[in-house]
Formats: structure tokens, sequence, C-alpha cells
């Protein structure tokens, strides 16, 4: 999978994303990930890509020409034949869930848009966005942080890129649940002791118990996402054994 991200600070997502496990996925070839400076399609001699708001309003906001220049210069380059997304991130979109993870994971070629300012002339997100998506209800400086955060999540679903691709289905959202209490060694730390469930070797006993854990848990800090659960075939399924 390909992604390109238009932004005017490309050594920030460059330098965030590099690292670990997905600087590792780069590596082995089974992401790429390229930036494209907005700057460089600026049409004016001190590279200036930002101008006032027509009718008033504060701050200045990104032009449409320089955006539009430098999302061809990517798009040019992709085949027709290749599954495309162009994503706005933008506290306008929709939320970014696990689920709108796998579904963008299915893709070739990830486009992200980056905003910065007070964001982007609108003539040019209806002329190429395909998604507006946001990372929670908040207002942050710029789009460079909530594309790290999703090429990150979106990364991790594509064959290969973590030793174990089960993790990624047995994980937090999966069937509407959070993940169950986890341990590794020593038995006891600070007098705390591992449960004994989980030590006894009981495969079955284990299971039970890690999706009572999950179902616990989640009612307690996801309500939301529990009565989803509760509605959901996975619930009867557990509810009939
Ligand atoms: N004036 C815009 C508004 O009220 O909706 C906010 C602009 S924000 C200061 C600048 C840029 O940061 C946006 O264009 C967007 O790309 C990015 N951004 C800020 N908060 C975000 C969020 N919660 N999710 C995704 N992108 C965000």
């Amino acid at each position: 999978m390909n992604f390109h991200i238009l932004t005017l600070f490309p050594e920030m997502v460059m330098h965030g994303l590099n690292t670990s496990i997905i600087g590792r996925a780069i590596k082995n070839g089974l992401i790429s990930i390229e930036a494209i400076n907005i700057r460089d399609y600026s049409n004016n001699k001190f590279n200036k890509v930002d101008d006032y708001t027509y009718g008033g309003g504060a701050g200045m906001l990104m032009q449409a020409e320089p955006v539009y220049l430098a999302y061809k210069s990517v798009e040019s380059n992709i085949q027709p034949n290749k599954k495309k997304r162009v994503i706005y991130v933008t506290p306008q979109g929709e939320p970014f869930t696990q689920k709108k993870a796998k579904e963008l994971s299915q893709s070739d070629e990830l486009i992200f848009l980056c905003g910065h300012y007070e964001g982007i002339d609108e003539r040019v997100l209806e002329e190429i966005v395909t998604d507006y998506v946001s990372i929670g209800d908040y207002v942050l400086t710029g789009g460079e942080l909530p594309t790290m955060v999703m090429i990150d999540a979106i990364s991790r679903l594509v064959p290969g890129v973590l030793h174990n691709d089960l993790s990624a289905e047995t994980e937090s959202f999966h069937n509407n649940l959070l993940e169950y209490p986890q341990y590794s060694r020593p038995e006891v730390w600070r007098g705390k002791k591992v449960p004994d469930v989980i030590l006894s070797g009981n495969t079955k006993e284990v299971e039970k118990w890690r999706l009572e854990q999950s179902i616990k848990r989640t009612k307690e800090r996801r309500y939301d996402l529990y009565l989803k659960f509760k509605t959901s075939q996975k619930c009867i399924d557990v509810l009939k054994k």
C-alpha cells in the first residue's frame, strides 16, 4: 500500500512515521510513505500558500491552487486501475474508527491532505476529496498528527506488517469489545499475582475468562460499545454457549 501525504510540514510526518513497526514495514517494502510539500506548488516567489478568508473572519486559509497542483503531482502517477482514496483530515469529518481503518486498508493508494491555519479553500476540497475524517471532537493546529494516527492504524492492518497478523483480530474493537487484561513475567509483581486461570494451562478456561473480562471491561469503560455488542451476533453466540 502506498501513502502520499500532502502537507506544509513533510519532515514532521516522515520523522514521526519512520520508526518501530511502521519503519520496519517501509524497510521491508510492505508499505511506502511519501510526503509532498504543498509549498513547492506555490505560484509566488515567497512560497506563500495561504491568504485572507473572503467575507472576513479570523486567521488565514490555505489556497486552492497549490493544494490542487500538489495533489495532481501525485494523482498523475497513479494508474487508473488502482483503488485510490483522498482523505482530508478535518475535525468536521466522520470519526476515525477501527472500522474506518479496515475499510481504508483495502485501498492501494491513500492520499492524505493536511490542513493548517483555518483550513483549506472549500473549492479544492470539493474537487479532490473522497473522505472527510476526524480523529476526535477537538481542534488541532494542523492535519499532520491526525494523518500519522490514521496511517499508523491502517498500516498495521496490512498483511505482514505485524509479526502475528492474528493480533489485529483479537484486540480492542473486534466484535465491539475492548481487549481483556494481559500479564507478562514475573508471576508475582509487588505482591500482585497473575490470575490463577491464566496460569492453569487450560486453554478453554483461559478463553472463557478473557471473553468475560472483555465484556466486563467494555461495559465499565465504553458503555456505547457494550450496547452495540449486546445486540450483535457475537453476543448471541456467547449466550448460547
Ligand atoms: N477552522 C477549522 C474548523 O473549525 O473546522 C479548523 C482548522 S484546524 C485549526 C487546522 C487543520 O488541522 C484542519 O484543516 C485539519 O486538517 C487539522 N485538524 C484539526 N483538528 C483535527 C481533528 N480533530 N481531526 C482531523 N484533523 C484535524
